[in-house]
């Protein structure tokens, strides 16, 4: 089974991830934008019993538009969100796949939010589109 590792910018907080995500996905939601400070977020889905974290978090509880929540925690020395979760599936933990810092993650298989999506990001075209 493949075993990554994801972090934050200065590596206090920590994930051990065992095995493949349940889901790859792209956000172009304004939330989204905000959040990761880029034009699209990417967040890979697992079961909480995939993820182990090391080092210490503070969390930050997000309402969207649809009131949806979601309970982001990040690292209190730099800041940077490491993982997060969705009250309505509390069986599944999401994480930025840029916290994994490894170009070889597995591809994301949906958009959502394309409605907010910058138009000069073109994606592939096996990828499952989501207004
Ligand atoms: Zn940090
Ligand atoms: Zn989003």
């Amino acid at each position: 089974m493949t075993t990554r590792y994801a972090a934050c910018s200065c590596e206090q907080l920590r994930l051990v991830v065992e095995g493949d995500p349940v889901r790859v996905s792209i956000c172009h939601c304004l939330a989204c934008q905000r959040r990761t400070g880029s034009v699209f977020g990417v967040q890979a889905r697992f079961d909480v019993e995939q993820v182990r974290t090391e080092g210490r978090y503070s969390e930050y509880v997000r309402v969207s538009d649809e009131g949806e929540t979601r309970i982001f925690h990040f690292c209190p020395e730099c800041g940077a969100t490491v993982f997060y979760k969705i009250p309505s599936a509390p069986e599944l933990i999401a994480v930025p796949v840029g916290a994994f810092a490894d170009p070889a993650f597995p591809v994301p298989v949906r958009s959502v939010w394309e409605s907010r999506r910058h138009p000069w990001l073109e994606l592939p075209e096996d990828v499952e589109n989501e207004s």
